[in-house]
């Protein structure tokens, strides 16, 4: 008998998809780090939310802490991670004598920084972002407790009740939905017309360019695929967007192994995307094993293109690690 004919399958990647600047420059810190001083290297909760990479860099000889006091060498450098840290962090490692390396992503210190000027023009800040991240918390973090007021959703704005109405400023977590966020954003300054704006979106630019192109795929696909980490907000972020853009089949795996394939026997077109911290080998290994199962086509949906790049933290750079 003749094989089988496998069904044909149209596959739309999105693009930009996967690593942003910040990541790429949190992972070279740790693999440089490891380079210049040896393992191990610690490192202050997963330098970015994935599961692939994680384990990558711990096969290299990274340890992950959750906190500095889980370090059992405090002579080894400590790096911490993407999403960024509260001040006390720093210090603490400071006052322990410990070699720390700061990984955040530049876009999460601009966040940190404007937080800081709006507290010293003494407006109170409203922080929009999701309970529990490590940024929310790193953010919250730059300034005294009761100085940030976290909203996450619209009814938050509704029940804020600011002591001085006329003196806020609002900050937002980075990786956000770009749409959500706007109907926040919009609730808040009807409620409070001088409330101080970011001069330039928080939501970085990664988020947004990811999110723009699964608007773009979503409403023409049977389903979407994103690759990312549950824990990771951007990735959790382009799931929904895919819902709410039309498709409401989408789903978020690890990898190709999550995949239950028995929800794709009737699917015949695709939109694959991944996560700020979910690396393109994933995405390869998920194309090849539709091509195992299904005569696929693959084409890319471009809506733009990215040019950003963040230098190594100052520590590792030329001289510097020397
Ligand atoms: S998602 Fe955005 S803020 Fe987060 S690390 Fe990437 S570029 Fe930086």
């Amino acid at each position: 008998m003749p094989p089988r004919a496998k069904p044909p399958l149209d596959i739309l990647l999105c693009a930009p998809r996967g690593f942003c600047a910040g990541v790429v420059r949190a992972i070279d810190a740790v693999e440089r780090a490891l380079t210049i001083h040896g393992a191990p290297v610690y490192v202050r909760h997963e330098i970015v939310h994935n599961k692939y990479v994680v384990e990558s860099l711990m096969r290299k000889g990274a340890i992950f802490v959750e906190e500095l006091d889980e370090i059992a060498d405090p002579g080894r450098p400590v790096i911490f991670s993407a999403h960024g840290v509260p001040k006390a962090v720093p210090a603490d490692a400071a006052g322990r004598g410990m070699f720390a390396i700061d990984a955040t992503c530049p876009l999460v210190t601009k966040v940190h920084r404007e937080a800081e000027i709006h507290h010293k023009r003494g407006r109170h800040v409203i922080l929009v972002g999701h309970a529990g991240h490590p940024e929310v918390v790193g953010t919250m973090g730059q300034l005294p407790d009761g100085a940030i007021t976290l909203v996450e959703a619209l009814d938050d704005v509704e029940r804020l009740a600011p002591a001085d109405p006329g003196n806020l400023a609002f900050v937002t977590q980075t990786t956000l939905s770009v749409d959500d966020t706007r109907g926040i954003v919009e609730a808040l300054k009807a409620r409070f017309p001088g409330i101080v704006a970011p001069h330039k979106e928080d939501i970085c630019y990664a988020t947004t360019n990811r999110q723009e192109a699964v608007k773009r795929v979503a409403p023409h696909v049977d389903a979407v695929l994103v690759v990312g980490s549950p824990n990771s907000s951007n990735s959790q972020r382009l799931r929904e967007v895919a819902e709410r853009a039309g498709c409401p089949f989408a789903r978020l795996v690890n990898g190709a192994a999550e995949i239950d394939w028995s929800e794709f026997e009737t699917v015949r077109r695709i939109g694959v995307t991944a996560g700020a911290s979910a690396p393109e080998v994933l995405v390869e290994e998920i194309i090849d094993a539709f091509a195992a199962r299904f005569e696929v086509r693959v084409d890319t949906v471009t809506t733009s293109s990215e040019d950003v790049f963040f230098p190594l933290p100052r520590e590792l750079r030329g001289e510097a690690a020397e």
